[in-house]
């Protein structure tokens, strides 16, 4: 909303360093989680906006200044961009509050922390080395070079939309590629703020491009398009599937983080209070909804029943309200149909069986207003088979599950089709080893919790997804390998016979 006039903000795609309508001419709104109400008009990309963007972005691969750039200029540019998102940072925040109702206190620290990414991947850039293979054939020099892959599609979800972006944006560039990115339909404005820094930034037209839209109008034409040589996604299993499928049609490349049903273990020898703060962070932080989420807290059953009271105790004293105040710790669930969905599996959860020993519906304090806001949530008797202890809910709701020994909570933690991250709470170094080696989770966590780094490899087992991102060797993902023979023979020896 733009306060001065109470009218409704209206941005454009960004295509080929140009800001435009959609094909169509069609908008749609983008609604403030924390009133209920829309702020911004989003264009209504579909498969001619995407087409166009592919076209820009192939174009900027093939030609022009982006191509002829030596490694260590694209990593000057990253690094420049990384620097002006560090002076917009609060801005970026602000905007991204607004989308999707997360923390200001929260998005703050991540856009500040995104910068990183840029200055990281800015530094690999012209580390990017191949190597000389020892021939073993007479007269020849074989060596391998790194080339990026083309144009690659993004595309983005809802709950932190710029550093997912960062995620993919920064590597991908840093390896040479040109990238279009489609943001979620919920929260596109941050993006769209985004590439006026990208503009300032100096890359040259059609290096990063952005289309707005919904999946199957925006997404699907991004996924197909044959000039799209790779899909960097985050997003839910369901969603990562399709693309999965769409892309195998095309033999693209694919790096996906999906869902997760993490384990979050505490064992009767934890430091109680950290456990209980790690159990918090673990689900009431960004109101659940990070893919990370602990959503399934492991009790060994000793102290169950002391550590769930001291847990309700800390939980109750959460503040809920307007996300942009520093004073609150749980803001509104991002969009509606996710309202709903968190409660319609506080239902689910309700008719299996479970105790509900906190929360357990809509808030309706009044500081929530009009918001999205759903009582942070915890359920005590939960089997690990049950509904609410295998699918992913994205919401504030906590299922807490007793366990005997190690072996059980091995068991019980490994018994989902997920394998995201899992926390463990232990004084005991033997057991802290273990349980890292047998968690089959792409990130295990020992006395912390959501502890995410750009130098850390990230990414799932299992229905979790495929590929890594962060960290020196996920920029191969974006990259392949050319293997090069020069001979060096004076004559060309028997044709006939393979050498
Ligand atoms: P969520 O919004 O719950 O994170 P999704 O995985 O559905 O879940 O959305 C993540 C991103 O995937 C969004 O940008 C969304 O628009 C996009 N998307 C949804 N469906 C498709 C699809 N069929 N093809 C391509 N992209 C899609």
């Amino acid at each position: 909303m733009d306060t001065a006039t109470g009218s409704l903000i209206q941005y454009k795609l960004y295509i080929d360093g140009q800001w435009v309508d959609s094909a169509s001419g069609q908008q749609f709104e983008s609604y403030n989680p924390y009133t209920g109400k829309p702020w911004a008009l989003i264009p209504r990309g579909n498969a001619e906006d995407v087409d166009r963007a592919v076209r820009a972005a192939r174009k900027a691969f093939t030609t022009g200044e982006w191509p002829k750039l030596t490694p260590s200029k694209r990593g000057a540019l990253l690094r420049k961009l990384g620097d002006l998102i560090a002076d917009k940072s609060k801005y970026l925040a602000e905007i991204e509050v607004r989308d999707n109702g997360k923390l200001l206190a929260e998005m703050g620290a991540q856009t500040a922390y995104m910068a990183q990414w840029y200055y990281y991947y800015g530094g690999l850039a012209d580390k990017i080395e191949g190597s000389v293979i020892p021939s073993d054939k007479p007269d020849t020099f074989n060596y391998t070079r790194f080339e990026p892959l083309g144009v690659i599609g993004a595309i983005i979800p809802w709950n932190s939309p710029l550093l997912l972006t960062a995620w993919k944006l920064a590597p991908a560039l840093a390896a040479g590629n040109t990238m279009v990115i489609k943001p979620s339909e919920y929260t596109s404005a941050s993006l769209l703020e985004f590439m006026k820094i990208i503009e300032q930034t100096g890359f040259p037209a059609g290096v990063v491009n952005v289309v707005t839209g919904f999946g199957p109008e925006a997404g699907t034409p991004l996924v197909e398009h044959p000039l799209v040589a790779k899909i960097a996604f985050t997003g839910s299993d369901v969603t990562g599937q399709k693309i999965y499928e769409a892309a195998a049609k095309g033999l693209k490349r694919v790096s996906m983080e999906l869902g997760g049903k993490s384990p979050n273990i505490v064992f009767d020898d934890a430091e109680i209070d950290n456990a209980v703060k790690g159990a918090i962070s673990g689900i009431f932080a960004a109101t659940g909804q990070t893919c990370i989420a602990g959503s399934r807290l492991l009790v060994q059953q000793s102290i169950h029943d002391q550590f769930v009271e001291r847990l309700v105790a800390f939980a109750k004293t959460a503040r809920m309200g307007d996300p942009m105040s520093l004073d609150t710790q749980v803001g509104p669930v991002t969009n509606l149909p996710q309202f709903n969905k968190v409660l319609k599996y506080i239902d689910i959860a309700k008719s299996e069986g479970v105790r509900t020993v906190l929360g357990g519906a809509k808030a309706t304090r009044p500081e929530c207003g009009d918001g999205w806001f759903v009582e942070p949530t915890i359920f005590t008797g939960v089997k690990n088979s049950m509904r609410i202890a295998q699918e992913e809910v994205f919401g504030p709701v906590l299922a807490v599950i007793p366990f005997r020994d190690e072996e059980e909570a091995i068991a019980i933690g490994n018994d989902v089709v997920f394998g995201l991250a899992a926390g463990v709470w232990t004084q005991n170094m033997r057991r802290a080893f273990l349980m890292a080696d047998k968690l089959q989770a792409g990130t295990v966590w020992v006395n912390t919790y959501r502890a995410v780094s750009f130098l850390s490899p990230f990414g799932g087992y299992k229905r979790s997804g495929l590929g890594r991102e962060n960290g020196q060797e996920m920029i191969k993902e974006y990259l392949q390998t050319k293997s090069v023979w020069i001979s060096t023979a004076k004559e060309v020896p028997n044709p006939f016979i393979m050498r």
